[in-house]
């Protein structure tokens, strides 16, 4: 396979194939993420996906599904991703399932129908980064978003019958918007209604601006209790949701996970006894991305 600068794909790929039809991510401006800084958003020469395509027809008979790579392959044109999907389906006939990232802006450069469309050729899920519901959150790290656009993209992905799993940053707001950022996080999942919330904690990248933010003073960096705080406001404010909840990334200082809303109580339980000491956290230096 053909694979160009560092490919991140979610946790739950580990064992997709990994197709990568384009570089980088096509927004690469959010000030937190380091991960496309050094990668350009680039649409890769088709025939060179062509040719991974044959290489998985030939090698990969055992893998039922498929992760389209990078940051934000929903921003091809609908045209690129229906030959794409198409193709996929003739010379991988037993993937049953194709996952991609797809930015709230790549999700609305969609209609419903080609949403719909894209489903129907075998698309399945779609991995979203919300990051905060607080608008004042998301203005600060340069997102691009607000709660509104990012809650209108998420339900057309749920009303396409797609998976939405959406990604969330406790820490994201600092010391000074912490409470917000928890609470308004929670009242935007509750208007998406995805079926997967991942909840990830922030770690400071050097080449990113907010490292800069927190060198010259303008960030503050909230501590291991707060953020285990601010889980705590994000669950307890979670309400009328069917879904998935992870937050046993990498990152975590609490790993958990449960199904909503039947884990809601015994997980806010664990994380209250973490908060009291009663259970032990992740040390720092075993955190990572
Ligand atoms: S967080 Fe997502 S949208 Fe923002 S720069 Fe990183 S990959 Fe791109």
């Amino acid at each position: 396979m053909h694979y160009t600068g560092n490919i991140i794909r979610p946790p739950s790929e580990a064992n997709s194939i990994i197709l990568q039809v384009t570089t980088g991510c096509s927004h690469n401006k959010c000030t937190f993420c380091g991960a496309y800084k050094e990668q350009p958003f680039t649409i890769k020469d088709y025939g060179i996906v062509k040719q991974d395509l044959e290489f998985a027809s030939n090698h990969c008979k055992n893998q039922k599904r498929l992760f389209l790579a990078d940051g934000d392959v929903l921003i091809l044109p609908l045209k690129k991703l229906i030959t794409l999907l198409s193709d996929i389906k003739r010379t991988l006939p037993w993937v049953n399932k194709v996952s991609l990232y797809g930015s709230a802006k790549a999700i609305r450069s969609k209609s419903l129908t080609d949403l719909q469309e894209l489903k129907a050729l075998g698309l399945d899920r779609i991995y979203m980064g919300l990051e905060s519901g607080c608008d004042e959150v998301l203005q600060m790290v340069k997102k691009n978003e607000t709660s509104t656009s990012m809650i209108e993209s998420g339900q057309r992905v749920r009303t396409a019958g797609l998976f939405l799993s959406v990604t969330v940053l406790l820490g994201l707001g600092g010391i000074q918007l912490s409470k917000q950022h928890a609470f308004q996080t929670a009242t935007t999942l509750n208007r998406m209604q995805p079926n997967q919330i991942a909840v990830l904690t922030l770690m400071i990248l050097e080449n990113t601006p907010l490292a800069q933010n927190i060198t010259d003073g303008s960030f503050s960096l909230v501590s291991p209790i707060d953020i285990l705080k601010e889980l705590y406001h994000l669950l307890e404010n979670l309400n009328g949701l069917r879904c998935q909840f992870h937050a046993n990334h990498a990152s975590s200082y609490l790993p958990l996970a449960g199904r909503l809303p039947k884990d809601q109580t015994p997980l806010l339980e664990q994380i209250s006894k973490a908060i009291k000491g009663s259970i032990e956290t992740v040390p720092e230096y075993r955190r990572a991305l």
